[in-house]
């Protein structure tokens, strides 16, 4: 198909970045989209780019029925010298092949799939803003797209695609403390289900349980192990890190929670930013004991959509506790300012995880 640039009119990209900082996240689409198809004959074939559109789907589609899906989440960045920035995507193309597998999805090479990433982005340069605070989010997706309501086998057929959304700050609380409920209810995932996998039903499923917790004023769930519901895991779309004794302490990636890419980047920098880090077992019990004591100093979430995302207060049993009295802390602030300014380009890169995209 031919390519036109500028299907949106400059003037209306303009009135739509007057604000950047309200774009609600993931509201807003570009001019184009990548997609590719998989048949089990030809494997994955037909890369192209073309404008952004619907797709039209017989009812019967697999997609439909048994969430059969794996998705990724990043975001590219303009830098202050007008480079289009990506953060360590070579980790989402690995972690969408793992989730792929899982799902017995064929695997896409992970340099086709940047290749897609970098095309798309070069000729969508003009819709990724600029302050600092918003980005271009990318939103690569797998669906299976053969029709028929049969016995659950993995479809013959599917179609990757990978749609793009400028967006402002995740929580409408912006850079503020969140409330997390924590429910004894509702689990996530089990040990040997999807949990580490970035998959459709994973969030299909926990959206009774984010009811509940809006409802109670909280904006997301802390989530416990399935099996004894007293284990930490993670949170809706974050992983999570405790300030206790000093040291930052995260749950261990035992299948069931999802293997971030920020909270990787955390757990990588924390000892050069002066915390000594650790992954291990917390419980519930534990931690409202660390909070009450004052052990507890800081926690926060790690995720693509926040970066860093400081939470104020934990709900539990009926019972609200406070950290930090509801204030962002110093090693989130710390965290946020640190990986943010490597990824917009303005901290040196030290680690090596900004890719330009040429
Ligand atoms: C995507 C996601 C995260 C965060 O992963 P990042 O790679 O840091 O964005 C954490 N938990 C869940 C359930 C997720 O879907």
């Amino acid at each position: 198909m031919e390519i036109e640039k500028d299907l949106l009119p400059p003037e209306e990209l303009k009135t739509l970045f007057s604000d950047p900082m309200k774009l609600e996240f993931g509201k807003t689409f570009t001019d184009y989209m990548f997609t590719m198809e998989y048949t089990r004959k030809e494997g994955w074939k037909d890369p192209k780019i073309e404008p952004y559109h619907p797709l039209v789907l017989d009812p019967a589609t697999m997609m439909f029925h048994y969430s059969q899906t794996a998705f990724e989440g990043q975001k590219a960045y303009k830098s202050p010298k007008d480079e289009i920035l990506l953060f360590r995507p070579q980790e989402n193309a690995r972690r969408m092949n793992r989730s792929l597998k899982r799902m017995c999805i064929p695997e896409i090479s992970e340099e086709l799939f940047l290749q897609a990433e970098c095309e798309l982005l070069t000729l969508e340069k003009r819709w990724i803003p600029t302050q600092k605070g918003t980005s271009l989010y990318v939103r690569p997706t797998v669906i299976p797209t053969e029709a028929i309501v049969g016995p659950i086998r993995p479809s013959d057929e599917y179609l990757f695609f990978i749609i793009l959304s400028p967006v402002g700050p995740f929580f409408k609380e912006g850079f503020n403390p969140v409330g997390l409920l924590a429910d004894k209810a509702y689990s996530r995932a089990a040990s040997g289900g999807t949990g580490e996998a970035k998959t459709g039903g994973n969030y299909a499923g926990s959206i009774a349980a984010s009811q509940v917790a809006s409802n109670k004023g909280y904006s997301q769930v802390l989530w416990l192990d399935a099996k004894e519901h007293r284990y930490i895991e993670e949170v809706g779309a974050m992983n999570i890190f405790f300030v206790l004794d000093d040291r930052l302490v995260t749950p261990p990636l035992m299948g069931t929670i999802l293997p971030g890419v920020t909270r990787k980047s955390v757990l990588e920098m924390a000892g050069d930013l002066g915390i000594e880090a650790e992954e291990r077992l917390i419980s519930i019990d534990e931690l409202i004991g660390g909070i009450t004591s004052g052990r507890v100093t800081e926690i926060f979430g790690t995720g693509t959509a926040a970066v860093i995302s400081p939470v104020g207060r934990i709900s539990y049993d009926e019972e609200e506790y406070v950290v930090n009295n509801n204030e962002t802390g110093y090693w989130a602030k710390k965290f946020f300012d640190t990986l943010t300014g490597i990824q917009y380009g303005e901290l040196e890169d030290k680690y090596g995880w900004v890719y330009e995209v040429e």
